[in-house]
């Protein structure tokens, strides 16, 4: 016997066998059951999704003799003529071959002919957005005076090219992505029966790249198949290879993490494999702008994506990790990928160039981050100010700080008044945050301890990063706080960074002050006893 590809042959024969869209095979059903047809249905939904499959059950549900429960017996005379694909009763066209008017009215002459043999003549039109405007003007005539035995099944993936005139005259039934643990399911009895062996794993890894296409993910599965008698992440890591939705997760998780090694090491991978980079670049941008709508809307995404719960959290949990405005530029640097193409010595310099801007950011990308950021505080200062009013959270006064260490003595700064020690941190970090952004995300990332007589200590937070530290010692960061402060200050002043004393710590009384360290940054709080 030919191999049969595993997509043909667990295509679902019945409603009963059906692997997700629970809410419209319930419907359709029903309408078996008490014979209320209609003569047209609109079946929308993203590729794989069952809306053939569907179509040609309800032909066979409809014309069954002796229907079980809404659904066809597969026995009787109608049953085997439809199955086997030869009825004249069951009409299948693909619109996107079909889209001259002419096809179309040759289809719509055959409608006034009763069926052959059963009950109703199905016409099944898939991709029926892709009919020209005139071919959906003789349909409009058909559905608008439809023969009692005539039922039509338009399936299409993007209904809003659908014609208002022929959407209003059909019954409408929308087909959601099919679960990653409902396609893990079906495969496993698809791998079953193919005599297999393959681990959970590796299916789960299947189903979530199929995007919620039962087709897609049999297909996947089959060319595992074809490899090796053991399906295993592994093999189903390489039959996918860049092509997968998770190369995408892993190349932005890169741009995230401002990590140039790691982006780098994909391309090469990707250029390995022999992918094109100018439609990866498309790709890549297709990406963030998921991420860039998962951020701005998380409680619309999945419905607007038309992604499965699990596949858009996922969205959104990589959506966190990045700044709207970051993204609106990385989105930007990938879509000039294929402009660029014409003056870049190769396609591949292209594309590793606007990945590499897309880790390194300039200083412009981070001031309106800065604007972001102070939009972020704003609100969460108005949260803090009720709760401060409200009573949950008190702000206790400062104990005083540990003594700070003599001056240097090499570098004696001339004295500055204790008073305007904040306002010159604040002013210091306002310049820094346009000369010297690198220094200005550190800073605000740890505290200022202490700052006396033009020697601003400053320390990192707990648990920060050690190369903030590392960083802000580097001399020309030094030099630039350094800087900064003494234009704040019109005097020169000093920087120190302090380490945090371990003894220090359990005395400060800073569990009222806590919050506001952390809403604000440390950096931009100051504590100074009355
Ligand atoms: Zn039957």
């Amino acid at each position: 016997m030919a191999y049969q590809a595993l997509y043909r042959q667990w295509r679902p024969m019945n409603f009963s066998e059906m692997v997700g869209q629970e809410l419209v095979v319930t419907a359709l059903r029903n309408q078996v059951q008490s014979g209320r047809i209609a003569h047209a249905y609109l079946f929308c939904g993203s590729r794989g999704t069952g809306k053939t499959s569907t179509a040609k059950i309800l032909a066979r549900a409809v014309n069954c003799e002796n229907p079980q429960d809404g659904d066809a017996c597969g026995e009787c005379e109608s049953c085997r003529r439809l199955q086997s694909d030869s009825s004249f009763d069951l009409l299948e066209y693909d619109a996107a071959s079909n889209s001259k008017v002419d096809d179309m009215r040759e289809i719509l002459e055959t409608v006034q002919y009763p069926p052959q043999f059963g009950r109703y003549k199905v016409y099944i039109i898939d991709e029926v957005h892709m009919l020209s405007a005139n071919a959906f003007n003789a349909l409009l005539k058909t559905l608008e005076e439809p023969p009692g035995h005539m039922l039509f099944v338009l399936a299409t993936t993007e209904p809003h090219k659908v014609p208002a005139t022929i959407l209003s005259r059909c019954q409408r039934y929308d087909f959601g992505r099919i679960p990653a643990e409902k396609i893990a399911g079906r495969l496993r009895e698809a791998v079953a029966g193919a005599g297999v062996e393959a681990t959970d794993g590796a299916l789960q890894r299947i189903a979530r790249a199929a995007e919620g296409g039962m087709r897609d993910a049999l297909s996947i599965l089959d060319m595992c198949i074809g490899y090796g008698q053991t399906v295993d992440e592994e093999l189903v890591r390489r039959v996918l290879g860049a092509s997968d939705r998770s190369f995408l997760f892993r190349f932005a998780e890169a741009l995230a993490n401002e990590d140039p090694a790691t982006v780098l090491a994909l391309i090469d991978e990707l250029m390995r494999e022999g992918r094109e980079p100018a439609v990866f670049a498309r790709e890549i941008a297709g990406h963030l702008r998921n991420l860039l709508i998962a951020k701005n809307c998380p409680d619309e995404f999945p419905r607007l994506m038309e992604l499965t719960a699990e596949d858009a959290a996922e969205y959104i949990g990589q959506a966190e990790a990045l700044s709207g405005t970051r993204l609106m530029s990385m989105i930007d640097l990938f879509m000039a990928v294929d402009s660029q193409l014409r003056f870049a010595a190769s396609p591949r310099i292209a594309l590793e160039s606007a990945a590499l801007h897309a880790c390194l950011r300039t200083g412009e990308e981070d001031t309106a981050a800065l604007v972001e950021r102070v939009a972020e505080l704003e609100k969460k200062l108005a949260v803090l100010q009720e709760r401060i009013a409200s009573g949950t959270v008190t702000v206790q006064k400062a104990e005083p700080r540990q003594a700070p260490a003599a001056p240097r003595e090499d570098n004696k700064p001339k004295p500055v008044g204790d008073k305007d020690m904040l306002k010159i941190w604040k002013d210091a970090m306002g310049i820094l945050a346009k000369s010297s952004p690198g220094a200005f995300g550190f800073l605000s990332a740890g505290r200022l301890a202490d700052a006396q007589n033009g020697r601003f200590t400053w320390e990192p937070k707990e648990n920060a990063n050690p190369f903030s530290a590392e960083y802000l010692r580097r001399p020309e960061q030094h030099a630039m706080i350094e800087k900064a402060l003494a234009e704040a200050a019109g005097a020169e002043c000093v920087f120190v960074i302090g380490e945090r004393s371990a003894a220090a710590q359990p005395t400060r009384p800073d569990d009222g002050l806590k919050e506001i360290y952390e809403t604000f940054g440390a950096g931009n709080v100051i504590v100074q006893e009355n």
